[in-house]
C-alpha cells in the first residue's frame, strides 16, 4: 500500500510534530494508520494516510453511506430520517444568511442538499469526485455536478453567494488549493460554510482512538474551532459564527460503540450521545461537530 508521511502541519506549516496513537480504519480496510499532533498549533492529522491516487479504494463499501442511498440496517434507517431534518437545518441557515441565492456545494455526494436548494429557488451547482454518486445526482435531480479536477482546473466560471463543505475539508487532499478556489468563487459578501468533526468535543475524548469522528484514512485532518479558525485566517477567511450539530454525538457515539464492538451498544451510545449533545448546546467549542459560517476577509491590496 502507497502512503505518503505528512511532515508539515496543513495548518501553521510548523514542522514540530510529534506522533500519537495508531487509530484503525474500523470501516473498511481494518489498516492502522498514526494520528499526528502539531506540537506549535495542537491541530491533528493522519501522519502516514494513502496517495491521493490510492485513497478511492478506503471509500469503497457498502456501508459508506454519504455515497449511498440504500435503506439497509437500523443505522441507515436512521441516517435517512436524519438527513430530511438536516436538509430544513441547512436551507434555513443559507436562507437566513441573506446571500445572492447561488450554491456551489463541494463534496455534493448524491445530490439531495442540491435538489433542497434547487427547489428553495437557488441555483445550485456540485462537485463530486465520486462517479457513481455523481451521476446518481445528475441522473435522479437533474443538476450540474462537475469533478473536483474540473474545479481546480479552473473551470467554473461563475461566482457563489454560498459555498458550502458538510464534512467534506477533512477529506480533501491539499486543502490550502482549494480555500484559494474559494476565495476566488465566493462573493465579496458571500458565505463559506464548513461542517466538520471537534477532537476537542466530549465524544471524542470520551472514545478516544475509537471514536467515529477520526474515521481513518478517509478523515486526513482532525480540527477544532481553534486550528479551523487559524487555517481560514491564513487563507483570508474569518469565521463570524459556529453552530453545533444536533444529530452528530448521538451518530457518532452509536458508531464509537459498535467500533469498541460494545455490549448494549446503542444504549451506552445513545447516552453517551445525549451528554456530547447537551456539552455541545452549553458550549460549541465543546460540540461533536461543529457548522462554521465564515466570510472573505478584505484582500490586502499592495
Ligand atoms: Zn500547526
Amino acid at each position: 500500500m502507497q502512503r505518503i508521511y505528512i511532515e508539515e502541519c496543513a495548518v501553521c506549516l510548523s514542522k514540530d510534530i510529534k506522533q500519537l496513537d495508531q487509530i484503525k480504519d474500523h470501516s473498511i480496510s481494518g489498516e492502522l494508520f498514526y494520528l499526528a499532533e502539531c506540537n506549535s498549533c495542537g491541530f491533528r492529522f493522519i501522519m502516514d494516510p494513502p496517495t491521493e491516487e490510492k485513497c478511492g479504494t478506503y471509500y469503497q463499501s457498502e456501508n459508506y453511506i454519504s455515497h449511498s442511498d440504500t435503506s439497509k440496517g437500523f443505522i441507515f434507517r436512521i441516517y435517512h430520517f436524519v438527513r430530511n431534518i438536516m436538509l430544513n437545518v441547512k436551507s434555513k441557515l443559507l436562507i437566513g444568511l441573506n446571500a445572492n441565492k447561488t450554491l456551489l456545494d463541494i463534496g455534493s455526494g448524491t445530490g439531495y442538499f442540491l435538489d433542497h436548494m434547487k427547489n428553495k429557488g437557488f441555483d445550485v451547482r456540485g462537485i463530486e469526485i465520486d462517479d457513481k454518486a455523481r451521476n446518481y445526482s445528475i441522473k435522479k435531480f437533474n443538476v450540474n455536478v462537475h469533478t473536483p479536477s474540473y474545479l481546480k482546473e479552473g473551470k467554473v466560471k461563475n461566482t457563489f453567494g454560498y459555498i458550502t463543505l458538510w464534512h467534506v475539508l477533512e477529506h480533501l487532499y491539499q486543502p490550502d488549493q482549494y480555500w484559494k478556489i474559494f476565495h476566488e468563487l465566493l462573493e465579496d459578501n458571500g458565505y463559506l460554510i464548513i461542517a466538520v468533526p471537534n477532537h476537542k468535543s466530549y465524544d471524542a475524548s470520551h472514545y478516544g482512538p475509537f471514536w467515529a469522528g477520526y474515521d481513518v484514512p478517509r478523515h486526513l485532518w482532525h480540527f477544532n474551532p481553534a486550528t479551523l479558525q487559524h487555517m481560514a485566517s491564513r487563507n483570508n477567511f474569518e469565521v463570524i459564527r459556529k453552530k453545533s450539530m444536533n444529530f452528530d454525538p448521538f451518530y457518532n457515539a452509536m458508531l464509537s460503540e459498535k467500533y469498541k464492538d460494545s455490549s448494549f451498544g446503542l444504549i451506552k451510545g445513545a447516552f453517551t450521545g445525549l451528554v456530547a449533545f447537551i456539552t455541545g448546546k452549553l458550549d460549541v467549542n465543546k460540540a461533536s461537530s461543529v457548522i462554521y459560517i465564515l466570510k472573505k476577509l478584505e484582500t490586502k491590496h499592495v
